[in-house]
């Protein structure tokens, strides 16, 4: 070797010792601007209500621990106020509009979603724990882009429906998880307003602060009381509002577990209901793929939101030719991925969204280790309080293992190799579940087979995670049914004659 590689090669390897030992400076977002009360009300036709049981529980940030406020605990008594605000602001307001002044409305609020989207996105991830440059990037623009969207359509749904009579289905219960609050609350009021339904919507338990600031969005937008009206509180005040007689629809987008509960209970009812549940996710990479390309779609896949993401990419197929090379790749890219406060805009992977999550996560990955998988984490370190978890992958994963069937919904990553497209596609649709899929080739033909054959809702070919409000969202088998989001989207919200 000449002495001028020699010292090439040292170079190098001191520039990614140097990279690989750079620190950033801490570049926290400023928390000034966000208000957030100590204390938080139901919010029913049009104002904020105490509870009637006139308790309260408290939302802590999950990456400081600290509480940051307390929230309403919602019973079957404010169910029932809530109910009957929504069925007579159906009846007397919302049903008789015309779908333009509807339209206006839903503008208004995406609007003031725009102007309020920087206390947003830092309430978002101080309550719920994920970075702030997701909270602002994806979860605000996108809640945003929804309420813009279904107001176009308030206007033109016998467009949308052509040669049918489209009329409301009337007053919809909306249930949402902790993983995108202000998101999902958005998927789900939206398109119900625009097809001129109203509104009862309970979120989760852990993440119920920017559900609350869009409740006082929705005052200040000047909607009609009762057209949205939002209760606070655990699973009980989700099962009320399920039970309620005077409910039309529900949609609830949350665990299996629970979607079956639902199922059940509603069964015989006459009720419309939308389950959108979880999923485990096979990302595809085969030999042609661009796999640098790839390998930041397997990191942006999985560890996207701490894994918290019922389409995350949590068990990834590498075909044989590549495998070495990409896993390579991927450790080595691990190995960059910062650990911690949610505010800070360097940081990659934020806080588990609970203790309980954290808990169940950690499980998994002793679980892993037991049946024989071989863990692999970055040396990166993480926060000594509050609910942090090292992304993880797993190789030598085997189909059989839990962790290739179960979802898991954190930053942990099955890997498993494949050397045929029937092989792989056998695998990727072994599943309980199937909500998504990604699929990374240089070759069209391979993914219009690959997506014909998948049984998954959403196909990503060569990207991942992406998200539309034009583009429907929905799963197959225990992912549950309906869709969200489009011109699919408006379905669920309609009687067609
Ligand atoms: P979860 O326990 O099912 O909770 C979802 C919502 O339902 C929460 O508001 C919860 O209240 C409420 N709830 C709990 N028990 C209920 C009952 N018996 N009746 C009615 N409502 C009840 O789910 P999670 O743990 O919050 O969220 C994670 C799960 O959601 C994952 O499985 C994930 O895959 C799935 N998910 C799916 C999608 C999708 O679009 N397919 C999107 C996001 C998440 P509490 O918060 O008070 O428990
Ligand atoms: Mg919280």
């Amino acid at each position: 070797m000449s002495t001028k590689t020699k010292s090439k090669e040292a170079a190098a390897k001191a520039a990614l010792e140097f990279s690989n030992g750079w620190e950033y400076a801490p570049a926290p977002e400023s928390t000034d601007h966000a208000r957030i009360e100590p204390r938080y009300q139901h919010f029913i036709n049009g104002v904020f209500v105490k509870p009637s049981s006139g308790k309260y529980f408290a939302t802590i940030s999950p990456s400081t621990e600290k509480v940051l406020s307390e929230v309403a605990l919602g019973d079957e008594k404010d169910v029932d106020a809530a109910v009957k605000a929504a069925r007579n602001a159906y009846e007397k307001v919302w049903k008789k509009m015309p779908g333009s002044e509807r339209g206006k409305y839903l503008y208004r609020i995406a609007r003031i979603i725009q102007e309020r989207a920087r206390e947003l996105a830092v309430i978002e991830s101080m309550d719920g724990g994920k970075p702030i440059r997701e909270s602002r990037d994806v979860d605000v623009p996108l809640a945003a882009a929804h309420f813009f969207y279904y107001a176009g359509w308030a206007d033109k749904l016998e467009y949308a429906f052509p040669n049918r009579t489209v009329s409301p289905v009337g007053v919809a219960a909306q249930i949402i998880p902790w993983n995108f609050p202000l998101l999902m609350a958005a998927w789900k009021i939206a398109p119900a307003l625009a097809c001129g339904n109203t509104v009862v919507l309970k979120p989760a338990e852990t993440t119920p602060l920017t559900a609350l600031k869009l409740a006082e969005i929705i005052r200040d937008a000047g909607l009609p009381p009762g057209v949205v009206n939002i209760v606070t509180g655990d699973g009980k005040a989700g099962a009320a509002l399920v039970n309620h007689p005077g409910v039309d629809k529900i949609a609830f987008t949350g665990s299996t577990e629970v979607g079956k509960i639902i199922q059940r209970a509603v069964a015989g009812t006459g009720k419309k209901v939308t389950l959108e549940l979880g999923g485990k996710a096979a990302n595809i990479i085969f030999e042609d793929a661009a796999i640098d390309q790839a390998v930041e779609g397997i990191i942006n896949g999985i560890f996207f939101n701490q894994g918290h993401v019922c389409c995350a990419g949590s068990r990834l197929f590498v075909q044989e030719g590549v495998a070495a090379s990409v896993i390579r790749k991927l450790k080595d890219r691990m190995e960059t991925l910062i650990v911690g406060d949610p505010l800070d805009k360097n940081t990659d992977i934020g806080a588990i969204n609970s203790k309980e999550q954290l808990m169940k996560i950690n499980e998994y990955l002793k679980i892993g280790v037991d049946e024989g998988a071989t863990i692999h984490q970055p040396s990166c370190s993480i926060p000594a309080k509050g609910f942090f978890c090292r992304p993880t992958i797993f190789l030598e994963a085997s189909q059989s293992h839990r962790i290739v069937q179960e979802e898991i919904f954190g930053p942990v990553l099955a890997v498993q190799t494949f050397r045929t497209v029937e092989e792989v596609i056998e695998k990727a649709n072994n599943t309980p579940y199937g909500l998504s899929a990604g699929v990374w080739t240089d070759k069209g033909s391979k993914i219009f087979n690959l997506t014909s054959k998948m049984r998954a809702g959403v196909v990503w070919a060569n990207t991942f995670n992406k998200f539309d409000p034009t583009s429907p969202f929905g799963g197959y088998k225990e992912s549950g049914f309906g869709r969200e989001g489009g011109l699919h989207g408006l379905l669920p919200y309609v009687n067609l004659k």
